[in-house]
């Protein structure tokens, strides 16, 4: 089996500031790292040192961020298949985080909103049915549902973590075979959070559930039935792509024992989030190849 990842990559610029700026404020801060990231590359990143064959398809410009992004995912088990967009900014995250461990991201969609539907599924000429598609919330409306239509026809499975957020992510659920979201996006798209927000998506045609509770752990839920699984115990230093390594680390764990989402995969899920939630940055966070491989023998 083999992941399409289609979504964004970013250069991910982290500052440190003592407190989340005001609005119309001024604020002293200290170059933490420079690293890449983005929704889309993290969780190919994370599929990738798991041991899963991982397709990153994604846009960058031709500026001298792309040349960093090419240089970064050559270092990693990603097939990368950038698409070069003349005359765009490549994107990129301005990621705040305070000593408590909180961050606040801003990231550039210059490109990853600019990827046209055909070249977002190119690859997937080469699928075979079972294979999974993964995909986040930072390709245009029309680029995001065109994808998730393409893979239904071609019976691949549909992976989905509507992050960023928009509304429209609502009506995508019956395209959508498993679903991760945190809980401010459990509340925003189906008005409840927990046990309410998960029934919500069963009803609506997802099959697998995920909601990420931050330190409180996550639940998985199904047409049979609903379990939480509690967090690992670590000091949260920096949050940023918690949620990317957890749910790379999910599908992994997954696909590579060919069996539908379970508490063994969420299990996995949480040990590899709690790793990349005790370290800084985005990409060096990320669990590394051996880490990976011990977290899904367990
Ligand atoms: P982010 O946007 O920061 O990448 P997210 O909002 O998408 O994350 P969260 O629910 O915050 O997702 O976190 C995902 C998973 O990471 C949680 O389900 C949990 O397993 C792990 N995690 C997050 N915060 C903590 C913490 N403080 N301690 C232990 N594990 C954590």
């Amino acid at each position: 089996m083999r992941a399409y990842v289609i979504g964004n990559v970013t250069v991910d610029e982290t500052i440190s500031v003592s407190a989340m700026p005001e609005a119309g404020a001024s604020i002293l801060g200290h170059e933490e790292t420079r690293d890449l990231g983005g929704k889309g590359a993290n969780q190919a990143v994370v599929m990738g040192r798991a041991g899963l064959t991982s397709i990153l398809v994604a846009a960058v410009g031709d500026d001298f961020r792309a040349e960093i992004i090419r240089s970064q995912l050559a270092e990693e088990p990603v097939d990368a298949r950038l698409v070069r967009l003349s005359g765009k900014a490549s994107d990129f995250s301005i990621i705040f985080t305070t000593p408590d461990g909180e961050n606040a991201i801003v990231t550039t969609t210059d490109s990853a909103g600019s990827l046209t539907l055909s070249e977002a599924i190119r690859p997937l000429a080469e699928s075979t049915a079972g294979d999974l598609v993964v995909l986040q919330g930072n390709l245009s409306d029309d680029v995001t549902r065109g994808i998730l239509e393409e893979a239904r026809r071609r019976q691949l499975v549909t992976a989905f973590n509507p992050s960023p957020l928009r509304r429209f992510f609502a009506d995508l659920w019956p395209l959508i075979d498993i679903a991760f979201l945190n809980k401010g996006e459990a509340e925003s798209l189906t008005g409840s959070g927990g046990q309410a927000a998960a029934s919500t998506l069963i009803s609506a045609g997802v099959k697998h559930a995920v909601l990420t509770l931050g330190g409180e752990g996550a639940m998985l839920a199904s047409r049979a039935g609903t379990l939480k699984i509690p967090a690992a115990a670590v000091t949260a230093i920096d949050t940023t792509g918690a949620g990317d390594t957890f749910m790379g680390t999910a599908l992994a764990s997954c696909a590579l024992r060919g069996v539908p989402l379970d508490a063994r995969a969420i299990r996995h899920a949480t040990t590899a989030a709690a790793l990349t939630v005790s370290r800084r940055g985005t990409r060096s966070a990320f669990p590394t190849k051996a880490e990976l491989h011990a977290i899904l023998a367990a």
